[in-house]
Parts: C-alpha cells; sequence; structure tokens
C-alpha cells in the first residue's frame, strides 16, 4: 500500500467552513475572524501537533469560546477599590444603561427640539454643575491627564507653570507630571524643596511669565517627617492678587467631601479655597468612565474650551453618557465598596468560608488607583493556599485574588453581593483543581 503522507488527511477549509457549528458563528464573528482560527488549527496539524481526525473537534470547540472581545469580567477580589490593572471604576447600573443608550445613534450633539446643533455633552455637563454648585462652568475631556496638559497648555504655552517641587510626582507608570505639562510647550517653574515648601517660595517665583500656579495633590504617595506644603486657602490670594490663575489638579475626583475620606481633596472645597480650576478623573473616587473634569471660573472653562488641544482629547459620547448616569443615579460601585458595612462584610466572608471549609483573616482594603495611600479599610479574606491564585485567576469566572505572605486572600469588599454564589463556584472550582494537582489544601 502506498504511503498515505498523514498532512493530507487534514480537513479542507471549505469542509471545515461549513461545519454547522463554525457557520453558526459567522453570526457573531467577523469571517475572518474564523478563518484565523480554521488556519491556525489546519497549521497546528500540519506541524504533527494535532492529529488530522480532531481537527473538526478542536475548531468547534474554540468557535464557540471565542468572543468578538477578548477581554474578559473579572471578579475582584482584592480589596483594592480603583482597581487600575482592571479598568479602575466599575460601572453603576445606571451607568451601564446609559452607555447601551448611547450606543446608538444618540443627541450628543443635537437639539431634537428645533433641529439644530447643540453643545456637545451639555447633560454631563449640567449633572457635573449641580454636583458641584461651587463651580460656575465645567468642560468633560479623556481622563485626568488630558485635563490637565488642556488646563496647562491653555493658560501657560509659551510661559511658566509655578509648581512646588514636592509635587511634582509620577502619577502611574510612565505618566510623569513634569514632562506631562511641558510636553506642549509650557516652561516648570518649580518652587520650594522636595520636603518644603513656602508661602514665599511661591511669591517669589509669580511675575509677567507666569501663566499659571498649579497645585497638585500628590495622590499616590505620603511624606512624614519635616515637611510643609501650601494650602490652596493660602495660595488662592497669592494667585488672585497677581491676576494669575491657580490651578489645583485632585486627581481623585471626589466633587464635595466623603467623611471617609477626610484627606482627599475635592472640587467643591478646592474652588471654595480659591482655585480658578480644578482638574480630576471621572474613573477614580466618582465611580464613573475614563475622564478628565476641568470645573471653575467660568471664562477659563470657556477658554480651555475653546483652544485647539480640547478637540483632541475630548470625551466620547460613551464616556459623557457614563458620567451623567454616574452622577445621576444610584450610588456606584466604588462609592459601595468604599462605605461598605464591615458587619456584613463579615457574614458574606464567614459564609462562603463555611461552605468550603477554610478559614477567614482579618484584611484591610485599599481605595488603590492612586488615591487615599494612607486609608486602610478594615475587612475580612478567606485564606487560601498561595497555588488558588494563577487557578482562580484562569478560572471561568476569573477571580482575581491577593497574593500575599504565601497566602492567597479573597476579600469580598469589591465583589458585589449578588456575585457571591459566583465566587463560591470559583474558589471550589480552583480548590479541587489544586487537589488534583496534588498540591493540596494547607495554607
Ligand atoms: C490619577 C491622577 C492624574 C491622571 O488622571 P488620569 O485620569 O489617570 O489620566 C493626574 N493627577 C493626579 C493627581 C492623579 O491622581
Amino acid at each position: 500500500m502506498d504511503h498515505v503522507d498523514p498532512r493530507r488527511l487534514i480537513p479542507r477549509t471549505n469542509e471545515l467552513l461549513e461545519l454547522p457549528g463554525v457557520r453558526e458563528a459567522g453570526t457573531r464573528l467577523n469571517g475572518r475572524v474564523i478563518r484565523d482560527l480554521v488556519q491556525h488549527f489546519q497549521e497546528q496539524s500540519r506541524r504533527g501537533e494535532l492529529a488530522p481526525g480532531q481537527v473538526a473537534s478542536a475548531l468547534l470547540a474554540a468557535v464557540a469560546a471565542r468572543r468578538a472581545t477578548t477581554l474578559r469580567p473579572v471578579l475582584n477580589a482584592t480589596g483594592v477599590i480603583v482597581h487600575t490593572n482592571l479598568g479602575r471604576a466599575p460601572l453603576s447600573a445606571a451607568a451601564i444603561e446609559a452607555v447601551v443608550a448611547a450606543s446608538g445613534y444618540v443627541d450628543v450633539e443635537l437639539d431634537l427640539g428645533d433641529g439644530s446643533r447643540s453643545s456637545r455633552g451639555a447633560g454631563a455637563r449640567a449633572a457635573l454643575l449641580a454636583a458641584c454648585p461651587a463651580a460656575e462652568d465645567a468642560l468633560v475631556v479623556n481622563n485626568g491627564a488630558a485635563a490637565l496638559v488642556l488646563a496647562t497648555t491653555a493658560l501657560a504655552a509659551g510661559r511658566e507653570v509655578v509648581v512646588s517641587r514636592g509635587e511634582l510626582v509620577e502619577i502611574g507608570a510612565g505618566f510623569r507630571l513634569p514632562d506631562l505639562i511641558t510636553s506642549t510647550g509650557a516652561r516648570l517653574h518649580e518652587v520650594g524643596t522636595t520636603n518644603r515648601t513656602h508661602l514665599r517660595d511661591y511669591a517669589a517665583a509669580v511675575g509677567p511669565d507666569t501663566g499659571c500656579v498649579l497645585k497638585v495633590h500628590p495622590s499616590n504617595f505620603r511624606v512624614d517627617g519635616f515637611t510643609s506644603a501650601v494650602p490652596l486657602d493660602e495660595l488662592g490670594p497669592l494667585a488672585k492678587a497677581n491676576g494669575i490663575p491657580l490651578v489645583a489638579d485632585l486627581g481623585s475626583g471626589l466633587l464635595a467631601p466623603d467623611p471617609h475620606l477626610p484627606h482627599e481633596p475635592d472640587a467643591a472645597t478646592a474652588l471654595a479655597d480659591g482655585a480658578d480650576v480644578v482638574t480630576a478623573s471621572g474613573d477614580k473616587l466618582l465611580g464613573g468612565p475614563q475622564a478628565g473634569l476641568l470645573l471653575g471660573r467660568k471664562e477659563i472653562i470657556t477658554q480651555l474650551a475653546r483652544h485647539p488641544l480640547a478637540r483632541a482629547v475630548r470625551a466620547d459620547k460613551l464616556a459623557l453618557a457614563a458620567l451623567e448616569a454616574t452622577i445621576a443615579g444610584e450610588p456606584p460601585p466604588v462609592v459601595e465598596a468604599l462605605h461598605a458595612d464591615v458587619g456584613q462584610l463579615r457574614r458574606r466572608t464567614d459564609t462562603l468560608a463555611q461552605a468550603l471549609g477554610v478559614p477567614v483573616v482579618a484584611h484591610e482594603g485599599r481605595v488603590g488607583g492612586g488615591g487615599a495611600p494612607g486609608v486602610a479599610l478594615p475587612g475580612w479574606a478567606l485564606r487560601l493556599p498561595e497555588g488558588v491564585a494563577r487557578l482562580l485567576r484562569a478560572g471561568d469566572p476569573a477571580v482575581l485574588p491577593r497574593v500575599h505572605d504565601g497566602s492567597c486572600l479573597v476579600d469580598l469588599r469589591c465583589v458585589p453581593e449578588g456575585d457571591d454564589e459566583r465566587l463560591l463556584y470559583a474558589v471550589r472550582q480552583a480548590l479541587a483543581d489544586l487537589e488534583v494537582a496534588g498540591e493540596g489544601r494547607a495554607g
């Protein structure tokens, strides 16, 4: 008998595309994506890594599992509320509904009454002003960094931004404030020292070349010891006397004070203290979509809105919809997690611990996202063997626990109560898989 090259047994492309499960996937996946999968398994088989007879079943399984998005929802069991690697703030139900409503054609720049063009994002602006009456006007841009660069560019390009050396911070990976501010043509005029800056330092620095004075909230670290910084309510009068705008970068996005976060600056207080404009993020403590908020004096906001850069950093319709609904709707998950009842957390954790037969340990949650670095949020966690972490992350639903001191800790603070059953299922699954892998349960 002739020797048959097994590669000749690999099903042909047309044959595979005609499989019912593959045809059905054509209603929800791009044709190219399906053909790429077909090719992938054919090539695997050509390399001898997959038997020709298994190509069809492998393809069917892959096609059934393939979604148009590769982003996967994750249960956040870290206790870190604004988790940058998990997309910061989860949206409220109201915001999700608004995003869905805005995803088609929507009157984001249209007055349906008379059919004329209207100002973009008027609803989000109105919501911000209603929630923060201290602001005369508001503008929403792409993110907090964009808000800051727009403010410093419009007010100080070709001139100086006066800022304390103690506030020239790196916010996140690769995002350094001084680089950002100088990238569009403003010059930095640094005053004071790393640990101490006085009002007289600012007073000596401001002059005809000053475009604005900038006060940055060093949101992701604390300086202890021999330190001093000039509060906004002392900078305000100085800026005012010199006719120079005072910009406050708050970062966190609190619109009003939160008694749980006494050291976290908020827009209303900053404006009352004399800031002419404040910048903040939409997806930190406000609990909304990625957005940059600018709130403050009307003439300055107008000036910023008219700057050419404003068009390059404008917010998209989905973010505008979600932002408005975050402010007008029920408290978003970030606020709920921040104010979670400790007793309730304990009861939920105990219930899962009993069902699983694992211990409960005290565990402190964090605000995260470069906010309130010193604030610990008392709570609880399930303590599991460290090896479970990897299995939880890869599981379905995917769970991100905290790995600490040789343990895998599962904190329920940021898990919606309605997901406790799914979390229980995921942990049970991961523990079982660990048993199978023979790593035991000790820990
Ligand atoms: C987070 C933060 C920013 C950047 O905001 P993004 O929304 O991440 O662009 C800027 N300044 C401060 C003080 C921050 O905390």
